[in-house]
């Protein structure tokens, strides 16, 4: 029998600036490998699996919007683009493990990748299915991250997870101040009131009026499921 876990169906979001990992090139292998074995190990545990994956390390809307007439719109569909390009990447590193996966695209590009369809999406998760939501709202002028807020409302996963490379939120700047201590749980309030910079504001919100948890990590996925654990080192959790 598997062991209790805390979550049934989590929502992870992997940013782009993740992959790209420590290398010159967009994407790191080594990196997708460490996030398809993490994922594998948590669908052992019976934990149903859903993805956002971000477009950062490849293109950012809001960094090329202006440039030679190119205006807010279009920069951020080259931006939901670049989520496509990771999600078929990680799609293939995890297929390449054994995981089957699915990934469905907020636009169509039936050529490429499944249409987003809410009820299907919910179907391949209970399969066991590993599913990636690309292109991430389908619409611009929103983030990745509002992408993962929402997709975790829709096929109601328990939480949203966000991996990253900190090692959590401090009160202040531990650069600047070595006095500086780690928060160990924030309400979506706190984040808001004092512009911690855990998610954008939009995702906040979204989380917030629906009541979906968030968990913020920097350790490995399979550690911040360790059943029975009620605690999560070097990880934050914040709340409506
Ligand atoms: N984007 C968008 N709408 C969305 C999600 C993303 O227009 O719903 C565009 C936006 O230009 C953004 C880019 O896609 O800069 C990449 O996504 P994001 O910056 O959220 O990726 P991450 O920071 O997670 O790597």
């Amino acid at each position: 029998s598997k062991p209790p876990v805390k979550w049934r169906r989590v929502l992870l979001k992997v940013s782009g600036e993740a992959l790209a990992g420590d290398e010159e090139q967009n994407i790191d292998p080594k990196v997708t490998m460490a996030i398809a074995r993490e994922v594998a190990a948590v669908t052992r545990l019976g934990i149903e699996v859903a993805i956002v994956v971000g477009g950062g390390n490849i293109f950012r809307g809001s960094t090329w919007a202006g440039c030679s007439g190119l205006d807010r719109s279009s920069a951020d569909y080259i931006g939901m683009l670049a989520t496509v390009m990771n999600a078929i990447f990680l799609q293939a590193t995890m297929e390449s493990i054994g995981i089957p996966t699915r990934v469905q695209t907020a636009f169509r590009m039936s050529e490429v990748a499944e249409p987003y369809i809410r009820r299907r999406a919910i179907r391949h998760l209970e399969k066991g299915r590993v599913v990636i939501f690309a292109a991430g709202t389908g619409n611009p002028f929103f983030t990745t991250d509002t992408a993962a807020a929402l997709r975790c409302a829709e096929i109601n996963a328990e939480v949203v997870l966000k991996a990253t490379n900190v090692d959590g939120v401090f009160d202040d700047d531990p650069k600047r101040n070595p006095n500086a201590r780690l928060h160990e749980s924030l309400t979506y309030q706190e984040v808001t009131s004092k512009d911690l910079s855990v998610m954008d504001m939009t995702a906040i919100t979204l989380c917030q009026e629906n009541n979906i948890p968030g968990l913020l990590f920097s350790t490995t996925l399979s550690q911040t499921f360790k059943p029975h654990e009620e605690t999560y080192t070097s990880s934050i959790f914040f709340f409506w």
